[in-house]
């Protein structure tokens, strides 16, 4: 069997603050997060299935990791949105919590806060029943 690492890239719009920041994070301000998703799993190998010969079909996995993440943060304040402070530590954290507890075998989350800047978690670093507290 051959396995495989399959990524899938999305783009959304948000705003945020960090307060207590000693910077200008502290302000309100905007990004363009990117959001990288990859998914590890061995090439299925079903002649006639749907998904022979892929890990994950690209269309499933797009409208999962759109469903669950995109849609609720795309141009949003997202303080208001999730119950912690919306570093793109706690936010990638989260991402890699939501997508996994949704079912997808997922390998890493990758979240650029601006196009030089990006935080990288593997799934297997966020405790099971991980959840991020209020601040
Ligand atoms: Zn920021």
């Amino acid at each position: 069997m051959v396995s495989a690492t399959i990524v899938k890239e999305f783009t959304f719009d948000a705003a945020h603050r960090l307060e207590g920041h000693d910077d200008v994070c502290q302000n309100l301000h905007g990004h363009t997060y990117r959001l990288q998703v990859a998914v590890y799993g061995e090439i299925k190998a079903a002649p006639g299935a749907a998904d022979d010969g892929m890990v994950i079909d690209f269309g499933r996995l797009s409208a999962l990791v759109k469903r669950e993440v995109v849609e609720r943060l795309d141009h949003q304040y997202i303080n208001e949105v999730l119950p912690f402070r919306p570093t793109s530590e706690n936010l990638a954290a989260w991402i890699v919590r939501v997508l996994r507890d949704a079912g997808l075998p997922l390998q890493f989350v990758r979240l650029y806060e601006t196009p030089s800047s990006y935080v990288e978690i593997q799934e297997r670093d966020v405790p099971l029943g991980f959840a991020i507290s209020c601040q």
